[in-house]
């Protein structure tokens, strides 16, 4: 059982199972979203998402068609991403989590939009854009089945 919250508190939630495809996202939209330099999140079958408080302050944003990105209406944090072409998954920000989920990010996508006052310093793989392999994996459960370089 995994628990995560937003910075007012007013939503919580519980996740039960594993997250998978841990990634470190540079896009501009993950960047301005979390108004960071990247936006560290994974994936999550939604049926075993369990919002515990605050559905009323869950408000979704279309960042791109068919991609909703649901923060809360009061402070702002990043919650939840979902995805019109898969219902089954969601994708989850790990800063929203309150507890340790045992995986790590595996890779930096979209490094074409690195803010340019960020540095890469780990050794973790870099892609310019998004790897064919994690765009099927949404739909599937083998994450990142070739990816090593
Ligand atoms: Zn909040
Ligand atoms: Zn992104």
């Amino acid at each position: 059982m995994l628990r995560g919250s937003c910075l007012c508190g007013g939503i919580r939630y519980e996740i039960n199972g594993k997250l998978y495809d841990a990634l470190n996202c540079h896009c501009s939209m993950c960047r301005k979203a979390q108004g960071a330099a990247f936006r560290s999140r994974a994936k999550k079958h939604s049926a075993e998402f369990r919002l515990l408080c605050g559905e009323e302050l869950l408000t979704f944003f279309a960042s791109s068609p068919g991609n909703h990105r649901g923060f809360c209406r009061v402070c702002g944090s990043p919650i939840l991403s979902k995805f019109d072409d898969d219902p089954s998954v969601f994708g989850l920000p790990l800063g929203g989590l309150d507890d340790d989920p045992g995986i790590r990010p595996q890779m930096h996508v979209f490094i074409a939009s690195k803010a340019p006052w960020f540095a890469i310093t780990d050794d973790l793989a870099q892609f310019a854009e998004l790897p064919s392999p994690t765009i099927s994996a949404r739909s599937g459960s083998a994450p990142f089945p070739d990816l090593k370089s």
